[in-house]
């Protein structure tokens, strides 16, 4: 049977990568790639179980796999972990052998399988798979996050006060004078820091880039930029703590940490999360709140925030939360940049007598903000 297969391969591999280049081919190819690693991880998960790898002299399934196929050892483990969690996810199994779902959903299911969530998971199964077919995968990913604090909640507490007492920061100075480091956060922690981080490179990026164009003019590229992602990061981080130390002590907090939404579990379900999507425990919100700074958003429908209507032709304050709040990513198909990263365009145009209010707003990122004006 595999000769067929391989005889299918060889005529696949003849043929010219531009004669696949159109969406469906991509498409049908990365279907093909799921269907035929779920078809792998089933017939390891089998091997695993037959112990015929013992008469070679392996000491694992996994060593044998890693030394047969050449694959770094955490992968071969990762797939015969993966192959043995398979057998108590009846639907995902099949909807991988279809190609409706790839092995990162099925990776995402089976590690929400914890022993206090099996049960769960078995009532579950069907409407997660369900997420899994039809979500992008970050949204499906935030599903699974929130079903396990229902299915698990001791056991997602336990793992966020595991997070936070892993918290670490090391600093030190090299034998050159440069200084190493490393670090671990707990998810609000990290997104504070990563926010204050992201908002200074972007600054430092635009700099980059008018210098660049200052330069080359039109023709300057991302290659031309003076500095490197990572150079970018570094300098922030040093601007960070320049600002840091210039910050009066009485200066107000630059927005809200928390937003508290009103109305809008009875549509959307359980919201706990942070504006760049990371689903948190509600127990680790609990020590933040007598230093933090929390907002109200009141929904009265699903996608009706109740507005501060101000005729202005910018979204701010109330207004541009709302909509940030009830989208929370580019408006774009293709797109997933936080909303909090975004500007917040008009659907129908301002020029055009569009008013700025909540109903009329959508996060647009400074590429898809652009394109749309190109075309219009
Ligand atoms: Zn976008």
């Amino acid at each position: 049977m595999l000769s067929e297969l391989d005889a299918m391969l060889d005529k696949l591999c003849a043929t010219e990568p531009a004669a696949l280049a159109d969406g469906q081919s991509i498409e049908a190819l990365h279907r093909a790639l799921a269907r035929l690693e779920a078809v792998a991880t089933r017939a390891t998960a089998a091997f695993d179980a037959s112990r015929e790898w013992e008469a070679d002299g392996a000491a694992s399934s996994s060593s044998w796999l890693a030394a047969t196929c050449h694959l770094p050892q955490p992968a071969a483990r990762r797939c015969v972990r993966l192959g043995r969690g398979l057998r108590h996810l009846p639907v995902a199994e099949q909807a991988w052998v279809d190609g409706d779902i790839g092995a990162a959903q099925v990776s995402a299911l089976a590690g929400a399988r914890t022993p206090s969530a099996e049960e769960a998971m078995a009532r579950d199964e069907e409407m997660l798979v369900g997420f899994a077919r039809r979500l992008r995968f970050s949204a499906f990913s935030r599903a699974v996050a929130y079903w396990r604090h229902y299915a698990d909640p001791d056991g997602t507490e336990k793992e966020a006060g595991d997070q936070r007492e892993g918290r670490r920061l090391h600093m030190s100075q090299g034998f050159n004078g440069t200084w190493l480091g490393d670090f671990v956060l707990d998810p609000i922690a990290g997104a504070i820091v990563h926010k204050a981080l992201s908002r200074i490179e972007d600054e430092l990026f635009e700099a980059d880039w008018a210098e660049a164009r200052s330069r080359l003019g039109d023709a300057a590229g991302v290659a031309d930029l003076a500095r490197t992602p990572a150079q970018r990061r570094a300098d922030s981080l040093a601007e960070m703590a320049r600002r840091a130390g210039v910050a009066p002590a009485d200066g107000r907090r630059p927005e809200p940490l928390f937003t508290v939404l009103v109305g809008y579990e009875t549509l959307a379900g359980r919201i706990c999360e942070l504006a760049n999507g990371t689903v948190v425990s509600p127990d680790s919100l609990v020590e933040w709140l007598d230093q933090a700074w929390v907002e109200r958003v009141v929904f009265d429908g699903a996608s009706r925030v109740i507005d501060v209507g101000v005729a202005s032709r910018l979204f701010t304050g109330a207004t541009r939360r709302a909509v940030e709040v009830r989208d929370r990513q580019c408006f774009h198909q293709y797109c997933e940049l936080p909303a909090e990263r975004c500007q917040i365009d008009h659907v129908q145009p301002w020029a055009a007598g569009g008013p700025t209010v909540a109903v009329n707003g959508r996060p647009a990122c400074a590429f898809h903000n652009r394109n749309r004006h190109r075309r219009t």
